[in-house]
């Protein structure tokens, strides 16, 4: 294995990956390396207590609940999540359930915090010896064209270091550093704006459902979210331009009641206190393709996808899974995983980002113009179509 040391003040290690981010991405690429021979060091710009409280997504898919399984990264998430297969649509004030399921030969959701799978992660690398530098402050790859890239950054004591390596795995998440030091040209970028946002909210309170609801309202959409039995997450359709500060608690809770109202139902949403609220971009991008010489991009910041399907956390852990496959075939004397790996994690990036991007339309209509109303009735084919409900079922619960 190829393995330089640059010198400027520090490091005497060199590394065959520099990771450069801890999230999902980042931590299942390093976790999946451990005692395959390959050599990793993770940089994280914020501290190990920042990034285990990190409140984000919730919603793991079958597949990679398997996948985490097989590398022994699932017992915790097995024990302390929860198996879900079920999800609810209000469409004008009607309950509609989908067993999904039962629709994809029994495969189930888990739900499961980010932040906790994040935990698990942490502890099973450090634990195993793994060395991960937090408040790494001014991260910059350097020489990604070339055969010897480097990356520098200052630690928590102001000391700069810079540690040479063979490969730099950017997982730093949509406003990292790793796409932006691609120069110009050197990747194409692909955007879609919906022109709505959502108002993310995280509450301490228990949920008032077994399973996500999803409900249309003529004053816009409204999203019950599972995270665990004391905190929930709810969403509120909002404009693209809105902010968190226009919505007092109060407001939050009486548009939830109205929003997910079921008129002739003893169906009720307990409230508790609101711990953050903040306004989601609903934005689509995908960066092609998801590497330029020796940089590999994954996770956030080579995709970020709407959080309507919950495929953002998922999307991240397989292009880790992809990654580490590649990099140790690589060390064994095989490319033709590194040569794969944008196009099959491209893939499956674009199946889901058109997964999300129906789904965005067809749960955010008034029902009031043309698109509204042939949307509606696509959402509607749903309860009425076996069809349609087993292709929705196959792309929410996630493709194998
Ligand atoms: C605010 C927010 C809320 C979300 N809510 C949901 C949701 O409710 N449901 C859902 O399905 N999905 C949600 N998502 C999406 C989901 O959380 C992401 O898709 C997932 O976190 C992607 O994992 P990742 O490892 O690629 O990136 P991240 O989790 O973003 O991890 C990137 C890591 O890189 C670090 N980093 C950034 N810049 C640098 C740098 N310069 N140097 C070193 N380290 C750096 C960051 O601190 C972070 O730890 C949300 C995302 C965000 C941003």
């Amino acid at each position: 294995m190829l393995a330089q040391y640059h010198s400027v003040q520090a490091d005497t290690v060199a590394t065959d990956i520099v990771i450069i981010g801890a999230g999902p991405a980042g931590l299942a690429l390093a976790n999946l390396l451990r005692g395959t021979g390959v050599r990793c060091v993770v940089l994280e710009r914020q501290s190990r207590h920042y990034v285990e409280n990190r409140a984000r997504a919730g919603l793991l898919e079958y597949r990679a609940v398997e996948a985490l399984r097989r590398h022994g990264l699932a017992d915790r998430l097995l024990e302390l999540g929860a198996p879900h297969g079920v999800c609810e649509f209000r469409i004008d004030g009607k309950r509609f359930t989908l067993p999904y399921s039962d629709l994809y030969e029994g495969r189930t959701h888990y739900v499961y915090p980010q932040q906790e799978l994040v935990k698990d992660l942490i502890a099973a690398f450090v634990d195993s010896g793994g060395d991960i530098r937090f408040e790494a402050k001014d991260v910059a790859p350097h020489d990604i064209a070339g055969p010897n890239p480097s990356v520098t950054w200052t630690d928590a004591d102001g000391e700069q270091h810079r540690l040479g390596c063979e490969f730099i795995a950017g997982c730093d998440g949509f406003r990292g550093v790793s796409r932006s030091s691609i120069p110009a040209g050197g990747i194409r970028e692909f955007s879609h704006q919906p022109g709505i946002a959502w108002l993310g909210v995280l509450a301490e309170v228990p949920p008032s459902t077994e399973h996500v609801i999803y409900s249309l309202h003529p004053k816009g959409f409204a999203g019950h979210m599972l995270r665990s039995p004391t905190i929930s997450r709810f969403f509120l359709q909002c404009p693209a331009d809105d902010s968190a500060a226009a919505w007092p608690d109060e407001r939050v809770w009486a548009e939830l009641h109205e929003r997910f109202a079921v008129p002739g139902s003893d169906w009720a949403l307990t409230e508790g206190r609101i711990i953050e609220k903040g306004v989601v971009d609903m934005r689509g991008h995908v960066t092609e393709p998801m590497a330029y010489g020796r940089l590999y991009l994954l996770g956030d910041a080579a995709h970020v996808i709407t959080p309507v399907g919950a495929k953002g956390m998922n999307l991240a852990l397989h292009d880790a899974e992809v990654l580490a496959g590649a990099l140790v075939q690589h060390y064994q004397g095989d490319d033709s995983g590194l040569a794969g790996y944008s196009e099959t994690c491209l893939r499956r990036v674009w199946r889901c980002q058109e997964f999300s991007q129906w789904m965005t339309t067809a749960i955010h209509g008034t029902g009031d113009t043309f698109g509204d109303r042939t949307a509606r009735i696509r959402l509607e084919n749903l309860f009425s179509s076996a069809t349609s409900a087993a292709w929705f079922a196959e792309n929410y619960v996630g493709l194998m």
